[in-house]
């Protein structure tokens, strides 16, 4: 979604040397060993959203938040143009794309847990880093 189909190639690339560092011939061996990471779309808590927050002092003005969210989210981040800086409005679903895409550590981290009306608040773990 950022760098359209050409990061195929860099992928294929890294892929090469990460299995040249560990020793792997084969990319079979690598099939599905993520898999007991994954869980089902239906077992996932969907009655919460977290509402990610922009530090403002470390945006340095690419507007990749911006643009990846309003191509491929939600239309929730509105853009100064002078100033060059973002802010998120209530239009939000908290996928977190703009999260991985900022190119800036720690610039957009996880903020405000929001719960859908009428659901009981749980504790939620939330991971702050992302590096
Ligand atoms: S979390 Fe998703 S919807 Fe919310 S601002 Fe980021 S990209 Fe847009
Ligand atoms: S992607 Fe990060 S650095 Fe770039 S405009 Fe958005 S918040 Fe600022």
């Amino acid at each position: 979604m950022q760098y359209g189909y050409e990061i195929v190639k860099d992928m294929i690339n890294g892929m090469s040397h990460f299995m040249d560092e560990r020793g792997i011939d084969d990319i079979s061996e690598l099939v599905g060993l993520s898999l007991p990471n994954l869980v089902p779309a239906e077992e996932l808590n969907r009655d919460f959203k977290v509402i990610p927050k922009i530090d403002l002092k470390k945006c340095v003005g690419c507007g990749r938040c911006y643009v990846s969210c309003y191509d491929a989210a939600h239309q929730a981040i509105d853009w100064d143009d002078k100033k060059r800086r973002p802010s998120i409005n209530d239009e939000c679903v908290g996928c977190h794309l703009c999260l991985n895409v900022c190119p800036v550590k720690d610039c957009i981290l996880p903020g405000e847990i929001k719960w859908k009306e009428g659901r009981t608040p749980v504790e939620v773990k939330i991971k702050h880093n992302y590096v």
